[in-house]
């Protein structure tokens, strides 16, 4: 890494000074002629003492009536504004092309002729003593325009590298290089002989700890910069909260009139490229990129209402689905446990339900019971009636069963005209009455085809888990209940039958 006066030393292609500044440098040195010296060198040049002409007549100058000649012109703005208005525009035509690659020349002077306006008019503002005011501004960067005629693609690299990182320019070429456009930019002014005062303000003005002597012109530079960069540069709006900021806390400025500064640098600034020959661009008045910048913000803030609102609306849809999918998984679940005909719950349900009432039947040490239940004499109804006939008294058997047995029991299709029942948390007396209940209730059935009616009578058998001490298995209950059934056919169709023990129930 080079020290920034190396890289002065050593590189061949930095700009040299214009002739005819070093001219109107030397000649501005001595006191006592200064105007006389400056005068003759300017007036060599028609078309520059046209130029300054214009200059000292633009509004930024504001004088009350307008100069036809030099020695008008100094008598109204003096020697030193004279001589840096002349500087000025050398210097800049000086600079008229750039080798091929990411460097906008006629950016970077826009930039700079706005930001000496904007240092000009601050400097008023705040009463800053710097003569040399809009030079300095005007020259401030002349550090990275040098750096990059210099090295190009170095200095190319640390564009990107900006960009992608969103780091400062200032940080990057300090990683890079080692040392800064202020340190390159000073140095070379001072190399061309410019005053003290200019070099060491660019020198300085990236540093925060300054001496007290520098503060007024290293703020005026700051600001000058960020309003600058209002026009030609992003974040239009933080950089005027941030030029408001400054100017209220060090100066006491209000909003008000840091609004109008604003502006009139824009206006100004117009005007000024204008006399150097450069087209300002879009350069919008300072009320309408605020303008612009709110609506955009409105815009973006709309948006982000609109993505949480269209969020928020996926998000319902999505817990919509997911307890559509919830019930529609359940309905499935629930149809693959029905028996088609009946709606009951079928045999591979009760088998699954037995299984788990039992297991906490046996942990709580609670009874439970089943009763089987079958259809008297059915092939008798369907060879009667016809089958579709038959399909309708099961249908019909089915819901009485329900409606008789409570919310807790499983009313299951245990196959063909059989059917049975899970009660849980029943012991046999229980069992007897809910089963006495179902038959009477079968047997009350009106059921009725055409005008003839089709009785309709059920046998049931009852096993329960309090039938024995010893604990039955979900296999031996059911074959008890199924035993009871035959008993209850046996003995005579239409009731129910049921055994205290199973030694006797199976004897
Ligand atoms: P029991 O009193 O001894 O039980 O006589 P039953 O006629 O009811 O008994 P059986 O086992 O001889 O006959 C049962 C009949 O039930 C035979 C079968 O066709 C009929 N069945 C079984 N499933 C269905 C069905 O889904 N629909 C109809 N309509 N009939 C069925
Ligand atoms: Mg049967
Ligand atoms: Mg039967």
């Amino acid at each position: 890494m080079r020290s920034a006066q190396a890289f002065i030393d050593n590189t061949q292609n930095l700009p040299s000074p214009p002739a005819i500044a070093l001219k109107i440098l030397n000649a501005v040195r001595d006191e006592d002629s200064s105007f006389d010296k400056l005068a003759d060198i300017v007036m060599t040049d028609p078309a520059l003492t046209v130029q300054i002409l214009k200059i000292a007549n633009s509004s930024l100058y504001g004088l009350s009536k307008r100069v036809e000649s030099l020695p008008q012109a100094t008598a109204l703005i003096g020697t030193d504004a004279l001589k840096n208005i002349a500087l000025s525009f050398v210097i800049v035509k000086n600079f008229d092309r750039v080798p091929k690659g990411c460097f906008d020349l006629n950016l970077f002077w826009r930039r700079s002729i706005s930001t000496a306006v904007a240092a000009e008019l601050i400097s008023k503002l705040i009463g800053c003593k710097q003569k040399d005011i809009f030079i300095t501004a005007l020259l401030q960067e002349i550090g990275v325009l040098s750096m990059f005629l210099a090295n190009p693609e170095g200095v190319g690299k640390l564009f990107d590298e900006k960009r992608v990182t969103g780091n400062s320019y200032y940080a990057t070429e300090l990683k890079h290089f080692g040392f800064s456009h202020a340190d390159i930019g000073s140095r070379l002014l001072e190399r061309w002989n410019l005053p003290d005062s200019i070099c060491s303000s660019i020198r300085y003005h990236h540093h925060e700890k300054i001496e007290q002597q520098y503060r007024d012109t290293a703020l005026t530079l700051l600001l000058a910069e960020k309003i600058s960069s209002i026009y030609y540069g992003t974040s239009a709006h933080k950089k005027s909260i941030e030029v408001h900021q400054i100017l209220v806390e060090q100066y006491h400025i209000s909003k008000e009139q840091t609004d109008e500064l604003i502006d009139m640098v824009g206006e100004k600034a117009r005007e000024m490229m204008s006399l150097f020959a450069f087209d300002p661009g879009d350069i919008k008045p300072f009320s309408q990129i605020i303008q612009e910048t709110n609506d955009e913000l409105r815009r973006l803030n709309f948006t982000y209402e609109q993505i949480v609102f269209e969020l928020k609306q996926a998000q319902k849809n999505a817990e919509k689905l997911a307890i559509d999918l919830k019930e529609a998984n359940e309905k499935l679940r629930e149809l693959a446990f029905r028996d088609e005909l009946t709606g009951l719950y079928n045999h591979r349900y009760f088998q699954e339900n037995l299984d788990s009432e039992l297991n906490r039947s046996t942990r709580y040490n609670r009874p439970l019971s089943l009763l089987l239940i079958d259809i008297d004499f059915f092939k008798k109804v369907n060879d009667t009636f016809g089958h579709l006939v038959g399909d309708e008294v099961l249908r019909e058997v089915a819901c009485a069963l329900q409606k008789l047995v409570r919310n807790c029991d499983i009313v299951a299709r245990y196959g063909g005209e059989e059917f049975i029942l899970i009660l849980p948390e029943t012991g046999t007396t229980g069992a007897k009455v809910l089963g006495q209940r179902i038959r009477r209730g079968i047997e009350q059935l009106e059921i009725r085809h055409g005008d003839k009616a089709i009785p309709v009578t059920v046998s049931i058998g009852l096993a329960s888990t309090e039938m024995d001490t010893i604990a039955l298995g979900k296999t031996a209950l059911i074959a008890y209940s199924d035993e009871m059934l035959y008993l209850a056919k046996r003995n005579g169709r239409n009731r129910l039958e049921y055994s205290l023990s199973s030694s006797l129930a199976l004897a």
